[in-house]
């Protein structure tokens, strides 16, 4: 049987406690069946307790909402069903007692035989105490004998046979198939201790009513014990009653008494002879008509005894007087021995028989309840492993894109680092070529612009302002479109993957209205072969000449030259710029030329006398002739067009400068927004990176308290797994003595 020991005992208290069982059970055989409700109580109480813990245990799981389901409803309704079951087996096991009914007809001395085994003068019995009832015996654990009859719960106090028979004479609405329970103490009588009734009946020549009295007193009979009366042979009404039970009930096991047995001692020369035929008949009876028992152990439930001899020998010794006084017939002693016999047959028999009737089916069905618990639990089991192995992965593949990401970003890092810092150097070098090249443009753009144009102040100045905003604003606009493709492509597509933003714009501001806005022009005549010019071609182009002119006014003008500051724009830095005006060159120049020319006046006559001597006045004439068609061709010239190329390209000199001035600094203003960008950007990515890392620490986390969640779940499941099946049947059949199928 699969019997459940959620706690088991220790070897040693189940040592001593078979022992003490083992004891019992050797003195006296009806020990046999307490030992052995003792158990299968105490067991189906283990049972009980178990299955309510597993019952509490599946439910507190089934209603755990941090775990994926490992029960089902029916699994915990199953198991609350069980509970139910085991309590009320329970309750009728408490209830279990082993019960031998006595038929016989009148008189052939069935209460003499109940008081011979009690020992006492239990019932009445003799002429005029015919029992016209059924009276079954049982033990109370009071000391005050009370009679209960059916119906109702009145305690009736009989204190002697006599009271008992007065009682029974009295109740008028006892008949033949009514019951009466006499609760004797068990105090005084050791059967009754032992959870024995015994049920004696109304003679089965005086009812017609068999079928009834099985019905209500004899199916779950242990043993059955016919009284019969040795002076006479078996009635047919005595067999055609036992062919009934025999009918009802597989196998009933069946006791044959032959009472009266000492009126054989008045004719002994015929008491072996009538002794054989009463066992012939009877084993007859037993084995062939009734099949109930092998011929070998018929004799087993054959006997030949006296019960009134017994009883009054019985009642005697309780006395304190010898059991064998008094006027007892010859061969006392071996009726005696056979009574002895009987009562030991008889108790080994229903001891055996109520074991297995009563418990037996019991023990299957704790066994089946034990076995339907431990599949639950096995399933539970399984469950919370499968659920187990799930976390322990999902945990593993967690903690490996943590490190998978964590490796990752650092190699990103440096990379990212590297990148940034090789992207801002490559921006600072294309906007600083950028620039230059749109710089290099610049003149086609002035060329190509077309607007009236006229020297006179107010038309030229609405031509400066127009024409400068346009130049500097498209040459700006061009210069910081040109720097937009300068992001690497692939750079600006991961970075729009990853972190959904606007898209990259340049916040540089040049401010291209104040680039130009201290722009003069010098659109008057200038001859080529003037003094001016002259002057200006000598001293070479505008940045060389502003150098000679600085070291002219250092040399001979000795005045600190003035070393105002433009401002240029708010985020340009301010640059050097002469302050001296072509004007004031000039007169700084006549100044020092005419200082030189008095000084070498002299020189010079004597150098124009020579050189008159040496051409003559003819060739002078000649050139002088050319230099003034040459001047008058040039004044012709300088027309309004003219001067609007010489204004153009004046501008274009002047913004080529001023540009040249700010492209390093506008190439590391637009490398350190990059530098900025994409250091934000980044750092937008490690943010992301970081909400995905925290993601992933908590799943671990998760992972970590399901999976200690679960590994109490298994053990507790494996706790409450029942015991080994063949461990448990092995006690079972120990205790209970019955083979229990498997
Ligand atoms: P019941 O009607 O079957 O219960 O029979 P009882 O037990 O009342 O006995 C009827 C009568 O038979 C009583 O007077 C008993 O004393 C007597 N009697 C019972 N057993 C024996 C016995 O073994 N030998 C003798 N001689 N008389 C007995």
């Amino acid at each position: 049987m699969s019997l459940v020991f959620p706690r088991p005992n220790t070897n040693t208290v189940h040592g001593k406690k078979d022992k003490r069982l083992m004891a019992e059970v050797n003195a006296s055989p009806l020990k046999h069946f307490v030992t052995a409700k003792k158990k299968i109580n105490g067991i189906f109480e283990q049972l009980g307790a178990y299955i309510k813990e597993s019952a509490s245990f599946l439910e507190d799981t089934h209603k755990n909402e941090e775990l994926d389901p490992v029960t089902t409803e029916e699994q915990v309704q199953e198991v609350r069903g069980y509970l139910t079951k085991v309590a009320s087996i329970g309750e009728v096991l408490a209830r279990r007692q082993m019960k031998v009914v006595f038929f016989g007809r009148t008189s052939n001395g069935k209460s003499s035989v109940i008081n011979a085994m009690l020992c006492d003068k239990v019932l009445p019995s003799g002429i005029g105490h015919t029992t016209n009832c059924f009276l079954r015996v049982e033990g109370t654990d009071g000391n005050e004998a009370f009679l209960l009859t059916e119906g109702s719960e009145e305690r009736k106090s009989i204190k002697t046979v006599n009271h008992l028979a007065h009682a029974l004479h009295q109740d008028e609405d006892l008949d033949a198939g009514s019951l009466v329970c006499v609760m004797w103490p068990k105090a005084k009588c050791a059967l009754l201790r032992d959870d024995l009734v015994l049920v004696d009946s109304p003679g089965i020549d005086v009812t017609t009513e068999l079928d009834s009295w099985i019905d209500k007193f004899c199916l779950d009979a242990d043993v059955f014990v016919l009284v019969a009366n040795s002076e006479s042979t078996l009635m047919q009404t005595e067999k055609s009653f036992f062919h009934k039970v025999n009918e009802r009930l597989s196998s009933p096991n069946i006791f044959i008494l032959n009472n009266r047995w000492d009126a054989s001692a008045s004719e002994p020369e015929y008491m072996d002879e009538v002794h054989r035929q009463h066992m012939d008949r009877c084993t007859n009876f037993l084995v062939d008509e009734l099949g109930v028992v092998d011929r070998a152990q018929a004799s087993d439930r054959i006997f030949f005894v006296s019960a009134k001899e017994v009883l009054q020998a019985r009642v005697q010794k309780a006395q304190g007087m010898p059991e064998a006084g008094g006027a007892l017939a010859e061969g006392f002693q071996a009726r005696m021995f056979e009574f002895q016999n009987f009562e030991r047959r008889f108790e080994e028999c229903i001891s055996q028989s109520a074991v297995k009737t009563k418990f037996e089916q019991h023990t299957v069905r704790a066994k089946q309840i034990s076995e339907a618990l431990r599949c639950i639990m096995d399933s539970v089991h399984i469950a919370a492993q499968e659920q187990r192995i799930y976390c322990l992965e999902t945990k593993e593949d967690r903690q490996d894109r943590l490190e998978f990401i964590d490796n990752q970003l650092d190699l990103l890092t440096m990379d990212c680092k590297a990148k940034i810092k090789k992207i801002t150097e490559e921006v600072e070098k294309q906007v600083s070529n950028a620039f230059a090249e749109e710089i290099r443009k610049l003149h086609v753009l002035v060329d190509d612009f077309h607007m009236d144009f006229h020297p006179s102040l107010v038309v030229l100045k609405v031509y400066k302002n127009v024409s400068l905003r346009n130049f500097m604003a498209f040459l700006c606009a061009l210069a910081l479109e040109g720097l937009k493709p300068l992001l690497p492509i692939p750079v600006r597509e991961q970075v729009d993957k990853l972190v959904p933003r606007q898209c990259f714009s340049l916040s540089y501001d040049l401010a291209c209205d104040k680039l130009c806005s201290d722009f003069q022009e010098d659109i008057s005549f200038h001859f080529s072969l003037g003094w001016t010019m002259l002057v200006n071609r000598f001293l070479g182009p505008k940045n060389t000449r502003r150098r000679a002119v600085y070291l002219y006014s250092f040399i001979y003008i000795q005045v600190p030259r003035p070393m105002a500051l433009t401002p240029v724009s708010t985020s340009m830095p301010p640059f050097p710029q002469s302050a001296m005006t072509q004007e004031e060159l000039m007169v700084s120049m006549v100044t020092g030329l005419a200082s030189l020319t008095s000084r070498t006046s002299m020189g010079v006559l004597v150098v124009g006398g020579v050189i008159w001597k040496a051409v003559g006045w003819r060739l002078i004439a000649l050139s002088v002739g050319l230099y003034g068609l040459l001047y008058i061709y040039e004044r012709l010239t300088w027309t309004t067009k003219a001067k609007e190329r010489t204004f153009k390209r004046q501008f274009v000199d002047y913004a080529t400068e001023k540009l040249q001035l700010i492209v390093s600094y506008t190439g590391s203003n637009c490398s350190h927004q990059v530098q900025q960008e994409l250091a934000g950007v980044f750092a937008q990515l490690c943010q992301q990176v970081d909400v995905t890392r925290q993601n992933l620490e908590d799943e671990i986390t998760d992972m970590n308290r399901k999976i200690e969640l679960l590994n109490s779940l298994q053990s507790k499941a494996k706790l409450l797994r029942p015991m080994d099946v063949k461990l448990q049947n092995n006690m079972c059949n120990c205790t209970i003595g019955v083979a229990v199928p498997q």
